[in-house]
């Protein structure tokens, strides 16, 4: 080696070395998983409000790349409606949360660089503590997970979303979106618990009235009756499950005030414009009115007993109702057999009490 080539070399491998050294400093921590469990979050307290707050979140194994026991996150990606009715999730790329863990209250935490990341740690705990709360009711949830998630997803237009500022579960495709903050709200809708254990209703209704995550829903044909009567029931049991096992008939005001979806007044009544019959052939459906009825008489049974009552109640029905095909997707035969549940419950009074004042128009005589 000739003594410039020997210069030249020893200048290359000090290079190198330094370039070894910058990639250590400035490149490897950005990659590196952090593995901590401690999450900055918003987290809820137990009366309802919300602070921003570091959380034990045991699920997640790599806080960096959004992987853990319940599913991993990816970025993008394309959800669909397919003709069967089910959706379908093209997975998105792999997701890189900003994030540098601080040592906060004597604990190292991994501390979320913008508001985005925030959104997905508080959706990891979330989602975890709704799975833990429902199995914790003796539903056997495991089929859904691990489950996917897309952040920020494209979405067919089909799927009536508002491509910002929520959450959505997709059935059929198993797959949580996640959406950003559309409203710089001090809780945003994907940060409120209450609507992933809403939106996780939805998994769990799903499982329970097919059996399976990824089958399509049971009534898929919008010219029929049972496919509102199914949607207004999805959100009813939405609404239920979180109301209940938040203990919180309001639970959506942290984030944006709705007193029509309040459970703990007597407003929500079924009236006929809210019927199936007469939401046939509309061009923009909502389901959300009938469902509240369904919810607001959940609630009723949560007020004459407790929360862990009144959802076993409901969980009962729903295994007594047992549908089978989309003509079975009928609101009225799911009451018969949530009267006869609460009844079986020693509630029979109070949901009688309920069904009249709710349910008269349906017609369905207390047991
Ligand atoms: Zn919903």
């Amino acid at each position: 080696m000739t003594k410039l080539a020997e210069i030249a070399f020893r200048e290359f491998s000090h290079f190198l070395r330094t370039l070894v050294s910058l990639t250590a400093t400035f490149l490897l921590p950005a990659c590196t998983p952090i593995t901590t469990p401690n999450l900055l979050t918003w987290e809820r307290a137990s009366d309802g409000s919300y602070s921003i707050a570091p959380q034990s979140v045991s699920t997640i194994t790599d806080a960096t790349h959004m992987v853990g026991e319940l599913g991993t996150v990816t970025h993008g990606g394309r959800i669909e409606t397919n003709a069967d009715g089910s959706g379908s999730y093209t997975g998105g790329v792999g997701l890189t949360v900003h994030a540098e863990v601080q040592t906060l209250d004597s604990e190292q935490v991994a501390v979320p660089l913008d508001e985005d990341g925030l959104l997905l740690y508080t959706f990891y705990a979330n989602l975890g503590a709704a799975r833990d709360a429902v199995t914790a009711q003796g539903v056997d949830v495991s089929p859904i997970f691990p489950m996917a998630a897309a952040w920020n997803p494209a979405v067919s237009p089909l799927i009536e979303l508002a491509p910002a500022d929520n959450a959505a579960y997709a059935t059929g495709s198993n797959t949580f979106m996640l959406l950003p903050d559309g409203g710089n709200r001090d809780v945003p809708l994907l940060a409120n618990e209450g609507v992933i254990f809403h939106e996780f209703g939805h998994a769990v209704f799903h499982l329970l009235t097919t059996g399976d995550p990824t089958a399509p829903p049971l009534a898929i044909d919008n010219t029929q009756e049972s496919y509102y009567w199914q949607a207004s029931l999805h959100e009813g049991f939405a609404d239920t499950q979180a109301s209940l096992l938040l203990d919180d008939p309001a639970f959506i005001d942290a984030s944006i005030s709705m007193p029509l979806r309040h459970l703990d007044d007597d407003h929500a009544v079924v009236t006929s414009d809210i019927l199936p019959s007469t939401r046939v052939g509309g061009v923009l459906d909502d389901p959300y009115p009938l469902g509240t009825v369904y919810a607001s008489f959940a609630w009723d049974l949560r007020v004459a007993s407790d929360p862990d009552t009144a959802y076993q109640i409901v969980l009962n029905a729903i295994a007594a109702w047992s549908p089978q095909t989309a003509s079975d997707m009928d609101g009225t035969v799911y009451l018969a057999d949530l009267l006869q549940s609460a009844k079986d419950a020693g509630l029979g009074d109070a949901a009688c009490a309920s069904n009249t004042a709710r349910f008269s128009l349906l017609a369905v005589p207390c047991p």
